[in-house]
């Protein structure tokens, strides 16, 4: 589970709901899921700790490249901070594999193809998503570990943990 990246959440918060419904007496089936608990809970904890991204910052995370050319020039488009359009002349075949990977991975990103010349440029904009995205995480990580909390009587150590 530790290695799992934190879209485990999704799963695992459901899970918990689900649990905690069942549970009606007492606390023997709670006692299983004790380390799902805190594994969300640190996990809640960090996403909620975490520093805001800073409003100059661009750069989209994004490690699902194939290895190919394209990937490349893509992959070092997102990583930047400070590029935030990309006007890529691109023939066909290479268009409709960048549209595709942006749409996989249902990246932040703008991509449209302009019509003119040859070939066609594919004009990629990063678009305001990536900073909304992040704040609406953020706010339900919150809304998450405060259900947590209540719900399933963790101690404050959990919600209130001083790691950085
Ligand atoms: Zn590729």
């Amino acid at each position: 589970m530790r290695s799992c990246p934190d879209t485990v959440l999704e799963c695992l918060l459901p899970l918990l709901r689900h649990a905690a419904q069942e549970q009606t007496e007492g606390e023997s089936r709670a006692a299983g899921l004790a380390a799902v608990v805190r594994e969300c809970g640190d996990r809640l904890g960090a996403l909620v700790r975490r520093a805001p991204r800073a409003p100059d910052d661009w750069s989209v995370a994004w490690t699902a490249g194939c290895g190919c050319e394209l990937c490349g020039t893509l992959g070092a488009f997102l990583g930047s901070r400070s590029r935030r359009t990309l006007e890529w002349p691109l023939a066909k075949d290479g268009r409709r594999h960048v549209h595709s990977r942006i749409d996989t991975a249902e990246l932040p990103v703008d991509h449209q193809t302009r019509r003119q010349g040859r070939p066609y440029t594919l004009v990629l904009t990063k678009t305001e998503e990536l900073f909304s995205r992040e704040r609406a995480s953020r706010r339900q990580a919150g809304d998450d570990l405060t259900w947590l909390a209540s719900t399933w009587n963790v101690s404050g150590e959990v919600a209130v943990d001083p790691r950085p």
